[in-house]
This record gives C-alpha cells, sequence and structure tokens, in this order.
C-alpha cells in the first residue's frame, strides 16, 4: 500500500511567528509530500512496496544501488519526526526524567543547549541535528542530507530532530540559521515528545 502524508500536528499558523504557515505549507505541503510521492514511484511493483517505512530504510540504508529510495524513505519519516519534534508552547528547559537524563549526560540543561546549537549551526550544507539516546546515553548528532539514526543499524534512538535544510527556515530567516535554532530550542522544541521517545 503506498505512504501517504501524514497531517501536521497543528494547523500552519500555530507555530508563528517562529515558523510561518508559508513556510510549512511549502514545507510539509511542497517538500515533505514530495518524498513521500518520489517514495511510493520508486517502491511500487517491487518487494520494498509491501514493507514498512522503517524495514525500507533499514534494508536501503548504506546501498548505493538504492540510494534513491533510502533518502526518500528516511526524508518521510524524518520530516514526520520533525513536525512532532516542534510544539506551539515548546521550547525551553524540559522538565522529569528527560531533564534529569539531560543533566546527568550533558553536565546541565545549559551546556546541552550550547552543544546541540553549536552543533545544528555548524552542520555543513543540508541535514539533521538529533538528540538521541546512544545505549543509554543521550548525545546530540548530526546527519547530512537525509541522514538517520536508526536503533537497529546503529544502536541510536532519536529523541528530538531539528531540520536545518535551508528550505526549513529561509522563508522566515534568510540566511540566518543561528536564529532559527536559537528559536527551535528556546520557543518550539518539543520536550513531551522528546520524553515519549526515551527508552
Ligand atoms: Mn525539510
Amino acid at each position: 500500500m503506498a505512504f501517504e502524508l501524514p497531517d501536521l500536528p497543528y494547523s500552519k499558523d500555530a507555530l508563528a511567528p517562529h515558523i510561518s504557515a508559508e513556510t510549512l505549507s511549502f514545507h510539509h505541503g511542497k517538500h515533505h509530500a514530495a518524498y513521500v510521492s518520489k517514495l511510493n514511484g520508486l517502491i511500487e511493483g517491487s518487494p520494498l512496496a509491501k514493507k514498512s517505512l522503517e524495514e525500507i530504510i533499514r534494508e536501503t540504508k548504506g546501498d548505493a544501488q538504492k540510494a534513491g529510495v533510502f533518502n526518500n524513505a528516511a526524508q518521510t519519516w524524518n520530516h514526520t519526526f520533525f513536525w512532532n519534534s516542534l510544539h506551539p508552547e515548546g521550547g525551553g528547559v524540559p522538565t522529569g526524567d528527560l531533564a534529569t537524563r539531560i543533566d546527568a549526560d550533558f553536565g546541565s540543561y545549559d551546556t546541552f543547549r550550547e552543544q546541540f546549537a553549536t552543533q545544528a549551526v555548524n552542520l555543513f550544507g543540508s541535514g539533521w541535528a538529533w538528540l538521541v539516546d546512544n545505549g543509554g546515553k543521550l548525545e546530540i548528532v548530526q546527519t547530512s542530507n537525509a541522514g538517520h539514526p536508526h536503533p537497529l543499524t546503529d544502536g541510536k534512538r532519536a529523541l528530538l530532530t531539528l531540520d536545518v535544510w535551508e528550505h526549513a527556515y529561509y522563508l522566515d530567516y534568510q540566511n540566518r540559521r543561528p536564529d532559527f535554532v536559537n528559536t527551535f530550542l528556546d520557543k518550539l522544541a518539543n520536550w513531551e515528545f522528546a520524553a515519549t521517545n526515551l527508552g
């Protein structure tokens, strides 16, 4: 069965002024939709068409012959995860178990925040910044292009992600990626979602 573009978990203007309705219209309605559509076209009639999105990502990761399938499958997954990583009332300091884990593994929220911002800002070109659980230890990782931390291929479970492709911020921030990253951390990061992904 063909994959479908999931609805955003909020209205298109819910994240304004931090992320505008115009950005979400393009990013979800055009970019994310195109990944889903291209994936469906690439797997139609092949054995992969019967697999789950996670299985397709796992089976095509690192296979140069299947790079197109991997890129579109991973981007389909990553974007759905990204929409859930944002919340109109998000950002700031997390609470509960997640806060305890961040303090334990980074030393403090401020240290975590500085490291996440540095990695997201300095990622060269297009990609993603992630908070992951790497076998019980929280870490920040960068992935380029459609890169995707996968619990079964590299032991890293995604907790939260930030899309730093230019299409994620250019309409609202132009070249000012640091402003977009800071806004994500201070106003949008969905810590409740991240907490639900803790192992
Ligand atoms: Mn994107």
